[in-house]
């Protein structure tokens, strides 16, 4: 096998949920973020796996994504698109029951006038400047709705993962102000939100990056591993070098192993300076630079070349790779590559801890 093996345990995703779910009171419903190919995971999987955990609420970035979750889950459970109703979705979202979460004037007339009657969301800017409708707009529109509820009334914190951070609770004001006296259910947290306390769970929460292992929630179970193939391993004199740029010179007699993944796979180049990889518990430096399919690695101290090395699992979590690359978790994560070979552990619907 040339290509890495990413193992995914849908059974951890599933308990994640369940965890992230108990942090709330039993009348807040917990729904799953999906978006971006399950965070890199495999949306259709990872959907069907929360779905047996318990969720019911399901949310993506674009309508297509929509359409894929759909395919994997079937009718029944909602599908939220936090892009809203964009020109020549209405099918799309018509035909297989999307929700979109409307964020604009433009798309809330849009989405009355091709698709009325049909169920809708809207994304309120409470301070993050990003996505949804300012202050102003929904003053203008929200006498307007009239039978026609929406079905969520949500917004999202730019500063959840920093606790301490002024603007959670001048944020929290501000979504608090706007959705004053309306009796719609309402949503402002993701996984930092739940964290922050009940104050910020409303009616639903939507967590994502806590569901698949990562920070802020310190809590939750790893999720992925990747083993990557050795493909040959050599021994060097002291003073030979390694790799692109002969960064990495022997300063004694050494053994390099090279192992199949680079950054064409998401292995961002800027972990080369500080990631290693792993033979069991025995951790082994990256020589060089990381290339665009392989890495070389030091292996001189191991008794003898393994055939896989781990770049991802327990010993290196999503979040170490993150700080070694000077980024987050998920970005390291929806950056996994579509070379891998993928394989999925469990279906969602198993309590206890992996075996
Ligand atoms: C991505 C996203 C989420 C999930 O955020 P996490 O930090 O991954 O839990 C929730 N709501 C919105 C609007 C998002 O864009």
């Amino acid at each position: 096998m040339g290509t890495g093996t990413l193992t995914i345990d849908l059974d951890a995703v599933g308990r994640n949920w369940r965890a992230l779910d108990r942090l709330s009171a039993p009348t807040v419903e917990t729904a799953a973020v999906v978006k971006a190919d399950g965070y890199g995971l495999g949306a259709e999987r990872v959907a069907r796996a929360l779905a047996r955990a318990g969720a019911r609420s399901f949310f993506v970035a674009l309508a297509e994504e929509g359409a894929a979750v759909r395919a994997a889950l079937g009718p029944g459970p909602e599908i939220f698109v936090l892009s809203g109703h964009m020109a020549g979705d209405a099918e799309m979202i018509g035909d297989l029951g999307l929700v979109p979460v409307l964020n604009t004037i433009d798309q809330l007339t849009r989405h009355l006038e091709v698709l009325p009657g049909r169920p809708y969301g809207i994304q309120l800017d409470s301070g993050m400047n990003r996505l949804g409708m300012e202050p102003a707009e929904w003053a203008a529109v929200r006498g307007l709705l009239g039978a026609a509820a929406p079905r969520l009334v949500m917004s999202h914190l730019a500063c959840a993962d920093e606790p301490g951070h002024p603007q959670n609770a001048a944020q929290l004001e501000a979504f608090r102000a706007m959705t004053a006296g309306l009796s719609v259910p309402l949503s402002l947290a993701a996984t930092g939100g739940i964290l922050l306390g009940p104050a910020y769970h409303f009616d639903l929460v939507r967590p994502g990056i806590g569901l698949y292992g990562g920070l802020p929630f310190e809590a939750a179970e790893p999720v992925a591993e990747l083993d990557l193939p050795v493909i040959q391993w050599r021994d060097l004199e002291p003073g030979e070098t390694v790799g692109y740029g002969a960064t990495w010179e022997a300063e004694g007699p050494a053994r390099i192993a090279t192992v199949s993944g680079g950054y064409a796979d998401g292995l961002l180049r800027a972990i080369g300076g500080s990631a290693v990889l792993w033979a069991g518990e025995v951790p082994c430096p990256i020589a060089g630079r990381v290339s665009m399919d392989l890495i070389a690695v030091e292996v001189t101290h191991l008794p003898e070349v393994p055939r896989t090395l781990s770049i991802l699992g327990p010993q290196q979590t999503v979040d170490d790779l993150a700080a070694a690359a000077g980024t987050i978790g998920y970005e390291i994560l929806t950056a996994l590559g579509r070379r891998y070979r993928r394989r999925h552990l469990g279906d969602g619907s198993a309590a206890g801890p992996a075996a």
